[in-house]
């Protein structure tokens, strides 16, 4: 196939051009560098099989040549308000992302009756009432809240998909991600991975935004890459979570990573931090990966963290 990724200079849109490129596809890769990072596609210059394009997927998207499946992974995805990342300093930028870039990868795909794949989010369940989070749950989102940006950009984004499903025919598929991490994570990007890796790796203390007592469910990279891509190759157009189950409090998460790094300054408390509509708790019931794509996370998270922390030291100039 010949994949358009939007996206592609990010942490999630690069690793997916690797592993598609690996299969065998041709990827044209797009992206406005608002939260990506070049570097992350450096390795894939002079690739015969890649391309890229500077683009804004908000404006009119145009590619030369023929396109078999369009990824749309273009938004800036970390919640927090202290990084110049974070979706909350960028909020017009990040809903047009998911509402007209939505609507733009939708018409390019509909021009080449290209198939189509949508990277949404655990995000659109909101703080959630129901846990785990199934995909039939509809969510506990505040429409006006700091994250109502994020969330309901990537609520209308999965709408437009399933009307272009149901109206003209496309063939649809939509990934609902939970937190996932590992390496080409932007060391400002603010998510929770990244700021305490870099901590630790610095002998400081883990900031824990409030008590510490709300939940994750962390996903290594190359697991989540293995759940989309068979579900590209599926034919499923019912959302499907990927992520890892395996659920923990943030407080035992940063205990975990000072004792992979070493780091003994423990941690620190900032409760002022902890941004409005932060979700208490999050693990996703991955049920129906298991069942229609035979997925299941393999890297715990132990492992994972161990393959993401010689990314950070050499990022970070850590020898
Ligand atoms: P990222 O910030 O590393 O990557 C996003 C990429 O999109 C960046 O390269 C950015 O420059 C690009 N981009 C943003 N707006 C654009 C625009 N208008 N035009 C062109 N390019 C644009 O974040 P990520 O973690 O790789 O997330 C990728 C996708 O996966 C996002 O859609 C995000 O919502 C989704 N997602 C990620 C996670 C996660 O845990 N990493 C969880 C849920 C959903
Ligand atoms: N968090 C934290 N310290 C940090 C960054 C984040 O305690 O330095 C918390 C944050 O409040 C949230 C969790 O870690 O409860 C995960 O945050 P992240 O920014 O990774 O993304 P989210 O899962 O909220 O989308």
């Amino acid at each position: 196939m010949r994949i358009l990724i939007t996206g592609a200079a990010g942490f999630l849109g690069s690793h997916l051009c690797d592993r598609l490129i690996q299969e065998g596809h041709t990827v044209v890769g797009m992206d406005n560098f608002i939260t990506g990072d070049p570097n992350n596609l450096a390795h894939l210059a002079g690739n015969p099989n890649f391309i890229f394009i500077r683009h804004d997927v908000s404006n009119f998207i145009f590619v030369p040549g023929k396109i078999d499946a369009v990824l749309h992974f273009a938004s800036p995805a970390s919640p927090n308000p202290k990084s110049p990342y974070g979706y909350v300093n960028l909020p017009i930028q990040t809903m047009k992302a998911g509402a007209l870039g939505t609507h733009n990868t939708l018409g390019l795909a509909r021009a080449h009756r290209a198939k189509f794949l949508l990277a949404s989010t655990s995000e659109i369940y909101g703080d959630p009432l129901e846990h785990p989070q199934t995909e039939s749950y509809y969510g506990h989102v505040d429409p006006i809240g700091l994250r109502s940006v994020y969330d309901e950009a990537k609520r209308f984004a999965e709408a437009l998909t399933m009307a272009y499903h149901r109206f003209h025919d496309i063939d649809t598929r939509i990934v609902r991600i939970f937190n996932t991490y590992g390496p080409r994570m932007h060391l400002d990007d603010g998510r929770v991975v990244p700021n305490f890796l870099q901590q630790a790796l610095r002998n400081e203390p883990l900031t824990i935004y409030g008590d510490g007592s709300q939940t994750r469910s962390f996903c290594y990279v190359d697991d989540l890459i293995e759940g989309i891509v068979r579900l590209l190759y599926s034919s499923e157009h019912r959302p499907v979570n990927i992520g890892n189950p395996v659920e923990t409090t943030i407080k035992e998460f940063a205990e975990t990573i000072n004792k992979l790094v070493g780091n003994r300054a423990g941690v620190v408390y900032k409760k002022e931090e902890r941004l409005e509509g932060d979700p208490q708790r999050r693990q996703p019931d991955i049920t129906r990966a298991l069942e229609i794509l035979g997925w299941k996370p393999l890297v715990s998270l132990e492992e994972g963290i161990s393959r993401t922390i010689p990314f950070f030291k050499k990022s970070m100039g850590i020898v």
